[in-house]
Protein backbone atom coordinates (compact mmCIF):
# COMPACT_ATOMS: atom_id res chain seq x y z
CA UNK A 1 0.00 0.00 0.00
CA UNK A 2 1.41 3.37 -0.73
CA UNK A 3 1.63 5.44 2.80
CA UNK A 4 -0.64 8.24 1.58
CA UNK A 5 -3.87 6.11 0.19
CA UNK A 6 -6.85 7.23 2.17
CA UNK A 7 -5.65 10.43 2.87
CA UNK A 8 -6.81 13.34 0.96
CA UNK A 9 -3.98 16.65 0.66
CA UNK A 10 -5.49 20.06 0.05
CA UNK A 11 -2.33 21.90 -1.96
CA UNK A 12 -3.09 25.89 -2.69
CA UNK A 13 -0.76 27.78 -4.86
CA UNK A 14 -0.84 24.62 -6.90
CA UNK A 15 -1.34 26.05 -10.71
CA UNK A 16 2.63 27.22 -11.68
CA UNK A 17 3.93 24.59 -14.27
CA UNK A 18 7.12 25.29 -12.81
CA UNK A 19 6.60 25.67 -9.39
CA UNK A 20 6.58 24.28 -5.59
CA UNK A 21 2.77 23.62 -5.45
CA UNK A 22 2.11 21.67 -8.76
CA UNK A 23 5.57 19.12 -7.92
CA UNK A 24 3.77 18.24 -4.48
CA UNK A 25 0.42 17.93 -5.93
CA UNK A 26 1.77 15.69 -8.30
CA UNK A 27 4.53 13.74 -5.09
CA UNK A 28 1.35 13.29 -2.65
CA UNK A 29 -0.58 11.81 -5.75
CA UNK A 30 2.12 9.27 -6.26
CA UNK A 31 2.28 8.85 -2.49
CA UNK A 32 -1.46 7.67 -2.80
CA UNK A 33 -3.45 10.68 -1.88
CA UNK A 34 -6.21 12.20 -3.30
CA UNK A 35 -5.43 16.13 -3.97
CA UNK A 36 -7.37 19.06 -4.00
CA UNK A 37 -5.60 21.73 -6.12
CA UNK A 38 -6.19 25.08 -5.57
CA UNK A 39 -5.01 28.75 -6.90
CA UNK A 40 -6.27 32.00 -7.73
CA UNK A 41 -8.41 32.89 -10.64
CA UNK A 42 -5.81 34.61 -12.56
CA UNK A 43 -3.11 34.18 -15.72
CA UNK A 44 0.60 33.23 -16.08
CA UNK A 45 2.83 33.90 -18.67
CA UNK A 46 3.91 30.56 -19.94
CA UNK A 47 6.16 30.02 -22.51
CA UNK A 48 5.26 33.37 -23.93
CA UNK A 49 1.34 32.87 -24.28
CA UNK A 50 -0.68 33.64 -21.55
CA UNK A 51 -2.67 30.69 -19.78
CA UNK A 52 -5.42 30.60 -17.43
CA UNK A 53 -4.29 29.64 -14.08
CA UNK A 54 -7.71 27.26 -13.95
CA UNK A 55 -7.24 25.87 -16.95
CA UNK A 56 -3.77 25.01 -15.72
CA UNK A 57 -4.96 23.55 -12.61
CA UNK A 58 -7.47 21.00 -14.88
CA UNK A 59 -4.29 19.69 -16.49
CA UNK A 60 -3.04 19.17 -13.40
CA UNK A 61 -5.49 17.19 -12.53
CA UNK A 62 -5.36 15.20 -15.73
CA UNK A 63 -2.22 14.73 -15.25
CA UNK A 64 -2.91 13.44 -11.56
CA UNK A 65 -5.46 11.16 -13.06
CA UNK A 66 -3.18 9.91 -15.75
CA UNK A 67 -0.96 8.64 -13.23
CA UNK A 68 -3.96 6.50 -11.12
CA UNK A 69 -4.98 8.67 -8.76
CA UNK A 70 -7.58 11.36 -8.07
CA UNK A 71 -7.78 15.31 -7.95
CA UNK A 72 -10.12 17.91 -8.18
CA UNK A 73 -9.35 21.60 -9.26
CA UNK A 74 -10.64 24.57 -6.83
CA UNK A 75 -10.73 28.60 -7.47
CA UNK A 76 -9.20 29.51 -4.22
CA UNK A 77 -7.93 32.97 -3.12
CA UNK A 78 -7.08 31.92 0.19
CA UNK A 79 -7.38 35.34 1.42
CA UNK A 80 -11.13 35.35 0.47
CA UNK A 81 -12.98 33.84 3.58
CA UNK A 82 -15.85 32.29 1.13
CA UNK A 83 -13.18 31.08 -0.84
CA UNK A 84 -12.41 29.03 1.77
CA UNK A 85 -14.76 27.85 2.89
CA UNK A 86 -15.69 26.70 -0.44
CA UNK A 87 -12.69 24.74 -0.73
CA UNK A 88 -12.84 23.05 2.46
CA UNK A 89 -16.76 21.93 1.37
CA UNK A 90 -16.02 20.68 -2.01
CA UNK A 91 -12.54 18.96 -0.83
CA UNK A 92 -15.01 16.93 1.53
CA UNK A 93 -17.74 16.85 -1.08
CA UNK A 94 -15.34 15.19 -3.31
CA UNK A 95 -13.10 12.78 -0.84
CA UNK A 96 -15.00 12.49 2.17
CA UNK A 97 -12.22 13.69 4.47
CA UNK A 98 -8.82 16.36 4.83
CA UNK A 99 -5.84 14.63 5.99
CA UNK A 100 -2.67 17.17 4.76
CA UNK A 101 -3.13 20.74 4.10
CA UNK A 102 -0.36 22.34 2.57
CA UNK A 103 -0.07 26.43 2.74
CA UNK A 104 2.12 26.63 -0.48
CA UNK A 105 0.45 30.00 -2.05
CA UNK A 106 2.76 32.65 -1.55
CA UNK A 107 3.57 36.44 -2.70
CA UNK A 108 6.84 38.37 -2.84
CA UNK A 109 4.77 41.55 -2.87
CA UNK A 110 6.21 44.12 -0.91
CA UNK A 111 10.03 42.77 -1.84
CA UNK A 112 11.81 45.63 -2.39
CA UNK A 113 13.96 48.32 -0.58
CA UNK A 114 12.22 48.74 3.19
CA UNK A 115 11.89 52.66 2.44
CA UNK A 116 10.15 52.22 -1.02
CA UNK A 117 7.74 49.16 0.31
CA UNK A 118 4.03 50.69 0.78
CA UNK A 119 1.55 50.26 3.59
CA UNK A 120 -0.63 48.33 0.79
CA UNK A 121 1.88 46.23 -0.38
CA UNK A 122 3.16 45.30 3.00
CA UNK A 123 -0.62 44.35 3.94
CA UNK A 124 -0.79 42.38 1.02
CA UNK A 125 2.06 40.17 1.69
CA UNK A 126 0.28 39.86 5.06
CA UNK A 127 -3.05 38.55 3.27
CA UNK A 128 -1.36 36.04 1.33
CA UNK A 129 1.72 34.77 3.40
CA UNK A 130 -0.24 35.00 6.64
CA UNK A 131 -3.89 35.44 6.91
CA UNK A 132 -4.35 32.68 4.16
CA UNK A 133 -2.36 30.15 6.01
CA UNK A 134 -4.11 30.98 9.38
CA UNK A 135 -7.93 31.20 7.73
CA UNK A 136 -6.83 27.85 6.01
CA UNK A 137 -5.76 26.42 9.21
CA UNK A 138 -8.87 27.67 10.77
CA UNK A 139 -11.17 25.79 8.17
CA UNK A 140 -9.37 22.40 8.39
CA UNK A 141 -8.43 21.34 11.57
CA UNK A 142 -12.05 20.64 12.95
CA UNK A 143 -12.03 18.07 10.45
CA UNK A 144 -8.50 17.07 11.24
CA UNK A 145 -9.75 17.33 14.95
CA UNK A 146 -12.38 14.61 14.03
CA UNK A 147 -10.12 12.04 12.90
CA UNK A 148 -7.77 12.36 15.65
CA UNK A 149 -4.63 13.04 12.81
CA UNK A 150 -3.85 15.63 10.46
CA UNK A 151 -0.69 17.17 8.80
CA UNK A 152 -0.55 20.97 8.36
CA UNK A 153 2.77 22.13 6.21
CA UNK A 154 3.41 25.81 6.02
CA UNK A 155 5.60 26.45 3.26
CA UNK A 156 8.03 29.30 4.46
CA UNK A 157 11.11 29.74 3.60
CA UNK A 158 15.05 31.14 4.60
CA UNK A 159 13.49 34.43 4.95
CA UNK A 160 11.54 32.90 7.93
CA UNK A 161 15.00 31.92 9.46
CA UNK A 162 16.79 35.13 8.99
CA UNK A 163 17.25 38.21 6.41
CA UNK A 164 18.99 39.41 3.69
CA UNK A 165 18.49 43.25 1.94
CA UNK A 166 14.84 44.05 0.12
CA UNK A 167 12.69 41.51 1.28
CA UNK A 168 11.81 43.64 4.42
CA UNK A 169 7.24 42.44 3.48
CA UNK A 170 8.27 38.58 2.55
CA UNK A 171 10.76 38.22 5.34
CA UNK A 172 8.36 39.47 8.34
CA UNK A 173 5.51 37.04 6.77
CA UNK A 174 7.41 33.90 6.71
CA UNK A 175 8.98 34.88 10.33
CA UNK A 176 5.38 35.25 11.20
CA UNK A 177 4.37 31.93 9.66
CA UNK A 178 6.60 30.18 11.73
CA UNK A 179 5.22 31.44 15.01
CA UNK A 180 1.71 30.01 13.31
CA UNK A 181 3.10 26.85 12.76
CA UNK A 182 4.53 26.18 16.08
CA UNK A 183 1.50 27.75 17.57
CA UNK A 184 -0.95 25.38 15.93
CA UNK A 185 1.34 22.44 17.15
CA UNK A 186 1.65 23.36 20.69
CA UNK A 187 -2.60 23.82 20.43
CA UNK A 188 -3.40 21.17 18.21
CA UNK A 189 -0.74 18.08 19.35
CA UNK A 190 -2.79 16.99 21.81
CA UNK A 191 -5.93 16.26 18.73
CA UNK A 192 -3.58 14.30 16.72
CA UNK A 193 -2.39 17.42 14.50
CA UNK A 194 1.08 18.07 13.26
CA UNK A 195 2.61 21.15 11.93
CA UNK A 196 5.94 21.92 10.30
CA UNK A 197 7.64 24.79 8.87
CA UNK A 198 9.66 23.91 4.99
CA UNK A 199 12.04 26.57 4.55
CA UNK A 200 13.41 26.79 0.89
CA UNK A 201 15.91 28.23 -0.16
CA UNK A 202 16.91 29.07 -3.74
CA UNK A 203 14.49 26.88 -5.61
CA UNK A 204 14.26 27.35 -9.50
CA UNK A 205 10.84 28.24 -9.86
CA UNK A 206 9.14 31.49 -11.43
CA UNK A 207 9.13 32.87 -8.55
CA UNK A 208 12.71 32.64 -7.70
CA UNK A 209 13.60 33.44 -11.19
CA UNK A 210 11.25 36.49 -10.53
CA UNK A 211 13.29 37.69 -7.98
CA UNK A 212 16.79 37.26 -9.72
CA UNK A 213 15.67 39.08 -12.53
CA UNK A 214 14.70 42.31 -9.85
CA UNK A 215 18.15 42.03 -8.58
CA UNK A 216 19.54 42.20 -11.65
CA UNK A 217 17.91 45.46 -12.94
CA UNK A 218 18.44 47.07 -9.66
CA UNK A 219 22.31 46.62 -9.81
CA UNK A 220 22.50 46.52 -13.34
CA UNK A 221 24.25 43.40 -13.37
CA UNK A 222 23.14 40.38 -16.42
CA UNK A 223 20.76 37.72 -14.47
CA UNK A 224 23.14 35.04 -14.95
CA UNK A 225 25.82 37.15 -12.34
CA UNK A 226 22.70 37.46 -10.18
CA UNK A 227 22.75 33.99 -9.83
CA UNK A 228 26.50 33.14 -9.82
CA UNK A 229 26.59 35.83 -7.04
CA UNK A 230 23.60 34.26 -4.65
CA UNK A 231 24.67 30.13 -5.70
CA UNK A 232 28.47 30.95 -4.48
CA UNK A 233 26.63 31.49 -1.59
CA UNK A 234 25.11 27.52 -0.95
CA UNK A 235 27.48 25.01 -0.42
CA UNK A 236 25.73 22.56 -3.17
CA UNK A 237 26.40 25.70 -5.70
CA UNK A 238 23.21 25.59 -7.46
CA UNK A 239 19.39 25.97 -7.07
CA UNK A 240 17.24 23.51 -5.99
CA UNK A 241 14.22 21.94 -7.79
CA UNK A 242 10.63 22.23 -7.10
CA UNK A 243 10.87 18.00 -6.58
CA UNK A 244 13.29 18.73 -3.61
CA UNK A 245 10.27 20.32 -1.67
CA UNK A 246 8.04 18.02 -2.65
CA UNK A 247 9.97 15.26 -1.29
CA UNK A 248 10.23 17.20 2.00
CA UNK A 249 6.70 17.63 1.94
CA UNK A 250 5.75 13.70 1.73
CA UNK A 251 8.12 13.27 4.45
CA UNK A 252 6.31 15.66 6.97
CA UNK A 253 2.77 14.41 5.66
CA UNK A 254 3.48 10.49 5.71
CA UNK A 255 4.08 8.11 8.08
CA UNK A 256 7.96 8.17 8.72
CA UNK A 257 6.65 11.90 10.41
CA UNK A 258 4.41 10.80 12.93
CA UNK A 259 6.33 11.97 15.66
CA UNK A 260 7.53 15.19 14.12
CA UNK A 261 6.13 18.27 14.72
CA UNK A 262 6.75 22.24 15.61
CA UNK A 263 10.01 22.07 13.49
CA UNK A 264 11.71 24.20 10.82
CA UNK A 265 12.68 21.91 8.00
CA UNK A 266 15.19 23.97 5.72
CA UNK A 267 15.89 22.59 1.90
CA UNK A 268 18.13 24.88 0.80
CA UNK A 269 21.51 22.96 -0.12
CA UNK A 270 23.28 24.61 2.47
CA UNK A 271 22.80 28.59 2.70
CA UNK A 272 23.94 30.88 5.43
CA UNK A 273 20.27 32.43 6.11
CA UNK A 274 21.70 36.09 7.16
CA UNK A 275 21.53 38.08 10.17
P1 LIG B 1 4.71 30.25 -7.44
O1 LIG B 1 4.75 29.22 -8.49
O2 LIG B 1 4.50 31.66 -7.83
O3 LIG B 1 3.62 29.77 -6.39
C1 LIG B 1 2.90 30.60 -5.58
C2 LIG B 1 1.47 30.51 -6.01
O4 LIG B 1 0.66 31.12 -5.03
C3 LIG B 1 1.22 31.25 -7.34
O5 LIG B 1 0.45 30.43 -8.18
C4 LIG B 1 0.46 32.47 -6.87
O6 LIG B 1 -0.40 33.05 -7.82
C5 LIG B 1 -0.32 31.85 -5.75
N1 LIG B 1 -0.99 32.85 -4.95
C6 LIG B 1 -0.64 34.16 -4.77
N2 LIG B 1 -1.58 34.77 -4.06
C7 LIG B 1 -2.53 33.84 -3.77
C8 LIG B 1 -3.75 33.88 -3.07
N3 LIG B 1 -4.20 35.00 -2.51
N4 LIG B 1 -4.48 32.75 -2.99
C9 LIG B 1 -4.05 31.61 -3.58
N5 LIG B 1 -2.91 31.51 -4.25
C10 LIG B 1 -2.16 32.62 -4.36
O7 LIG B 1 6.04 30.25 -6.57
P2 LIG B 1 6.91 29.12 -5.86
O8 LIG B 1 8.29 29.58 -5.99
O9 LIG B 1 6.51 27.76 -6.31
O10 LIG B 1 6.50 29.34 -4.35
C11 LIG B 1 5.71 28.45 -3.59
C12 LIG B 1 5.96 28.74 -2.12
O11 LIG B 1 7.34 28.51 -1.80
C13 LIG B 1 5.67 30.18 -1.72
O12 LIG B 1 5.06 30.20 -0.44
C14 LIG B 1 7.05 30.80 -1.63
O13 LIG B 1 7.09 31.89 -0.74
C15 LIG B 1 7.87 29.63 -1.13
N6 LIG B 1 9.31 29.74 -1.42
C16 LIG B 1 9.80 29.71 -2.69
C17 LIG B 1 11.16 29.80 -2.90
C18 LIG B 1 11.78 29.76 -4.26
O14 LIG B 1 13.00 29.91 -4.37
N7 LIG B 1 11.02 29.53 -5.32
C19 LIG B 1 12.02 29.94 -1.82
C20 LIG B 1 11.50 29.97 -0.55
C21 LIG B 1 10.15 29.87 -0.37
P3 LIG B 1 0.09 34.40 -8.59
O15 LIG B 1 1.28 33.98 -9.41
O16 LIG B 1 -1.10 34.77 -9.43
O17 LIG B 1 0.44 35.41 -7.56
Amino acid sequence: MRPLSGKTAIVTGASAPHGIGRATALRLAKDGANVVVADVDDTLDVDGAPRSKLALLDDLVANIADRGAQAIAIKLDVTNVMDVAHCIDAAKAAFGRIDILVNNAGSLAGSDNFLSTTPTQWETSFRVNMLGPMMMAQAVIPEMRKQGDGRIINIGSTGSLGAEPGFGAYTAMKHGLVGLSKTLAAEFGPDGIRCNTICPGYIATDMHMAANERLAKESGLPVSDVKAQRYAAVALRDAGLPQDVANAVAYLAGPDAAYVTGINLPVTGGVPYGI
